[in-house]
């Protein structure tokens, strides 16, 4: 589950990290008041979307000659005429897609004067079964372009669970960085801050980029990104009342409430499959024969006849699908359960896409008698080659 940057930000300053004073908005009526609010004489305009790389998007109604989703302001009034272009529109970043993310949601913050931007992050690091800090002092950038073209600058310190954040790691961090004097100071407090943070809340990354040197030589957070892990999520009732449904796929959230792992994807197949590891086999296999799945679907293993209609329906919900497989193992899932819960999602919701259905495993004789005898218009495939091989020629024609 991902937040936005400032939620984050109130997350991290509750526990003492540096983060500059501001005021979130929804309506262009509160921008002076907001800003009123804060020092300035410098402000920054900030759009809230849950997607990186907004300083550099581009408003899709503005053109593009108009300024990004991160912008700076000099002046009560031009933060008024940036907040009144900014809000309502829609802004297409590196992360966001063609289609790009309205922006409802400003976020008005008290401008820093910028000596350095620098990298910081914290993740799970599955390599050593640690979380580690990732560093490097080419912040403010693509840290995927600076892994690729410059990996020597990106300096990993993995954190043993035992001890926290040791003066040492602290120190290591430090180098990294190359902080001096009132940075350094700054810099050896915020590390365990930031590590604290991370651990009780059980976030999966927390992304600081960038990390700012001031001008007067301390340390700011400058931007944040915090996603949470989803498995955690019931220990954190606190942490689900900061979701935003808007920044989420409707058909995610659809199959969220019936307990569904399913994830929307670009491409026309629709899959639903059991188990997370057929569900990966059956995507790679639509590629191999040259077509994209439409989604990721696993209805899991003791799935009911009300789940698995339910997840048929937000598959024919989405538009681009041209066709759908099901490839079911009946291990504890049932192939005649998956049977009935289809024909009684196209009985609702009919079926204007070619379907193929690959059944195997527990009551399949039961499943393939269900589907044949309901009228169904059906492909049988006998294996995954088979089954993937029928649904992309189906879909192409
Ligand atoms: P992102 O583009 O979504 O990653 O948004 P950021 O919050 O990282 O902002 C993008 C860039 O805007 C930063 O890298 C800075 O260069 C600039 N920026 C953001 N806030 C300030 C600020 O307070 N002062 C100055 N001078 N620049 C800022
Ligand atoms: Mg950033």
């Amino acid at each position: 589950m991902n937040i936005h940057e400032y939620q984050a930000k109130e997350i991290l300053k509750a526990y003492g990290a540096p983060v500059a004073a501001g005021v979130p908005l929804t309506d262009a009526a509160d921008a002076e008041a907001a800003a009123k609010s804060l020092p300035g004489p410098l402000y920054v305009v900030k759009s809230q979307i849950h997607a990186g790389g907004r300083g550099k998007g581009k408003f899709k109604e503005l053109g593009p000659d108009a300024k990004g989703g991160v912008r700076l302001a000099k002046s009560v009034d031009e933060v008024k005429a940036n907040v009144e272009e900014m809000l309502g529109r829609t802004l297409v970043t590196k992360q966001t897609g063609e289609a790009g993310k309205v922006v409802n949601r400003l976020y008005i913050e008290d401008g820093a004067d910028i000596a350095r931007e620098l990298y910081l992050s914290l993740l799970v690091d599955r390599s050593v079964g640690r979380v580690a800090f990732v560093a490097s002092t080419e912040g403010g950038m693509d840290i995927e372009t600076v892994a690729h073209d410059t990996p020597e600058k990106i300096v990993t310190v993995a954190i043993d669970p035992d001890t926290g954040v040791t003066e040492a790691d602290a120190g290591q961090l430090c180098e990294a960085l190359e902080l001096q004097g009132e940075a350094r100071a700054d810099g050896m407090k915020l590390f365990p801050i930031l590590y604290k943070a991370f651990c009780e809340k059980d976030m999966s990354l927390l992304e600081i980029n960038p990390l700012i040197v001031l001008k007067d030589g301390h340390l700011r957070v400058l931007d944040a990104k915090v996603s949470f892990d989803g498995n955690s999520l019931f220990r954190h009732e606190d942490m689900v009342a900061l979701r935003d449904l808007t920044e989420e796929d409707e058909k995610e959230i659809e199959a969220s409430k019936h307990g569904l792992a399913y994830v929307a994807l670009e491409g026309n197949i629709g899959c639903m499959v059991n188990g997370a590891g057929l569900a990966m086999a059956t995507m790679d296999i639509i590629k191999l024969y040259g077509a994209e799945p439409a989604n990721f679907l696993d209805v899991g293993g003791g799935a009911s006849k009300e789940k698995v209609t339910a997840a048929f329906k937000i598959i024919t919900a989405d538009p681009n699908v041209k066709g759908i497989l099901i490839n079911i193992f009946g291990g504890i899932m049932r192939c005649d359960v998956i049977a009935e819960g289809v024909i009684a999602a196209v009985k609702e919701v009919g079926l204007q896409v070619p379907l193929v259905v690959r059944l195997e495993g527990t009551r399949v004789a039961e499943g393939k008698k269900l589907i044949s005898e309901s009228g169904l218009n059906v492909i049988a495939a006998d294996d995954l080659d088979d089954a993937a091989q029928k649904i992309v020629k189906a879909v192409k024609g």
